[in-house]
């Protein structure tokens, strides 16, 4: 019989987030001693938009000089800082909250612009969720005792903050909010090619009138970050980024008794059993590896499916990254938006050959892409062998490895099998299969039937490569505080 029905085809009309409403400066100096302020022995560099290629503002990075007038600045305000009791300190912290709250357009738009990720994401997740981790820690700031089973508790001193490029903003709110409810001061480093929204929450720091010197802010590349970590009056590291340098600031303060926290990379495993409900299932999938164009140190990179449905699973996942939208990072229908930047594309595609080359199965989206700009199609390889380099590496971008597994022992031995161990999702409809895998699965963090789904209450961190120390909840306190 012949199906008469006409065939509509839905198209989206452009909704593009207007950037009008944003003031950026031309240029932006070093945010030290409560100032912006010309760099001493630094340079300045323009920082683009990986969608477009233009210049978006010139940005002042810090030399050896300034990251030592930064930490001298975070040292004199200290003291100043910790005698404060925490009520008050919680005031700032509600004040830099409610600021964030009152500029989230503007930051939304800055975040997608300086970095490439959709903005209906840096709208709904980065910048909320900024906001909500300054709140949580406001409230945490006049119970510090109670966060640590009743223990008497002090300040480190002065913090060493170094953050990536992927969740510009939110992860300096990650670093920053326990930092200050504890009574530590700050010098905060921020990724070469995402400094923007930082220095926008260096502004709101001076309009909530945060006492000068508690928060510095210096832009610069991996030189002022190592400059950062060598400095001598600090007593305290957090670190987020890649494991290689998260290894290398290990080793530069080995024996000096200064404390660490590191969140490095992951290689996690989404684990679908045949009993999950699929469809939710699959919407996890593409939320867990295509979020933020991949460059997510949780994303579900190693898919792992059971045998009797991995065609099944695998025919749908294809069909829906097939209607991924890809382009525009601020137009908000936006799914999958640019790369950060040309190196990382680099990296990508490096793997990706890798990948082929080893003689895994690799299908990408036919989609158009902009002829500017940094861009990358969802892709997905299946055949993928446990140990080709696509199943073992980082690739931090819109790549889905696919593997399959018969039994429940087996899904865990091949989940485990990983240098890294940040995170995990399990996909079933059973909850005691879903407890009994989540506590054999050596990663930080396990979603059940969800997928990187984040909360200021909850601790996040790594198990072997991926790091040590934790953020978020009551656990994210420890790392900032002297226990006795
Ligand atoms: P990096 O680890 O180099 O960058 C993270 C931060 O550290 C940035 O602020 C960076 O500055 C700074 N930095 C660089 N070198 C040093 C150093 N020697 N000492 C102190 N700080 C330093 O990550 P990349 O940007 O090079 O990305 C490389 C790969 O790392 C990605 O492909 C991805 O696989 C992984 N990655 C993982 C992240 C995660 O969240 N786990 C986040 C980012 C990357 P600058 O930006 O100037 O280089």
């Amino acid at each position: 019989m012949t199906d008469t029905r006409t065939r509509i085809v839905w198209d989206y009309a452009p909704a593009p987030e207007s950037p009008d409403h944003v003031r950026l400066r031309d240029s932006y100096g070093l945010f030290v001693g409560g100032e912006f302020r010309d760099p001493v022995d630094g340079t300045r560099v323009p920082t683009i938009n990986p969608a477009t290629e233009e210049v978006v503002a010139e940005i002042a990075f810090a030399g050896p000089q300034d990251v030592r007038g930064a930490v001298e600045a975070a040292r004199a305000a200290q003291p100043g800082w910790a005698a404060l009791t925490g009520l008050e300190r919680g005031k700032y912290l509600f004040r830099i909250a409610r600021l964030i709250q009152e500029r989230a357009r503007e930051l939304a738009v800055v975040e997608s612009m300086d970095g490439g990720k959709p903005v209906r994401e840096s709208r709904d997740v980065d910048v909320p969720l900024a906001a909500a981790h300054f709140f949580h820690y406001a409230g945490w700031a006049d119970k510090l005792s109670y966060g640590v089973g009743g223990r008497e508790v002090a300040p480190l001193g002065v913090a060493a903050q170094i953050v990536p490029w992927n969740f510009p903003l939110l992860m300096a709110a990650w670093k920053l909010a326990p930092a200050l409810a504890c009574g530590n001061t700050s010098v905060l480093k921020p990724a070469e090619t995402t400094p923007l929204t930082a220095l926008l929450l260096a502004e709101i720091c001076q309009e909530a009138e945060l006492p000068e010197g508690v928060v510095s802010i210096i832009p610069g590349d991996g030189s002022a970050g190592a400059a950062l970590v060598r400095e001598p009056d600090i007593d305290k590291v957090a670190f987020t980024g890649s494991t290689s340098v998260g290894k290398n600031i290990q080793a530069a303060l080995a024996g000096r008794g200064v404390s660490l926290t590191l969140e490095l990379g992951g290689k996690s495993a989404n684990v679908v059993f045949e009993d999950a409900a699929l469809d939710q299932a699959v919407e996890g999938i593409v939320n867990g590896i295509f979020f933020n164009q991949g460059h997510v140190c949780c994303a579900g990179s190693r898919l792992m499916i059971q045998e009797s449905v991995a065609d099944v699973v695998v025919g749908k996942l294809w069909e829906r990254m097939g209607r991924l939208r890809v382009g525009d990072p601020l137009d908000k229908n936006t799914d999958v938006g640019a790369i950060n930047s040309r190196e990382q594309l680099e990296r990508i595609t490096e793997l990706v050959d890798a990948g082929e080359g080893e003689g895994a199965q690799r299908r990408t989206v036919a989609c158009e892409l902009p002829s500017r700009g940094f861009w990358y199609a969802p892709t997905i390889f299946t055949e993928v062998a446990p140990a080709h380099r696509i199943a073992v590496e980082e690739i931090f971008g819109p790549v889905v490895s696919v593997l399959t597994f018969r039994t429940q022992a087996e899904a865990i031995e091949k989940a485990n099998n990983s240098a890294y161990g940040l995170a995990a999702g399990i996909w079933t409809d059973k909850g005691a299969k879903a407890f009994e895998v989540a506590s054999a699965l050596q990663a930080g963090v396990v979603w059940q039937n969800t997928y990187n789904h984040f909360d200021p209450t909850a601790a996040f961190g790594g198990y072997k490569e991926s790091g040590f120390g934790r953020e978020g909840g009551p656990a994210g306190l420890r790392p900032y505080l002297r226990v006795s």
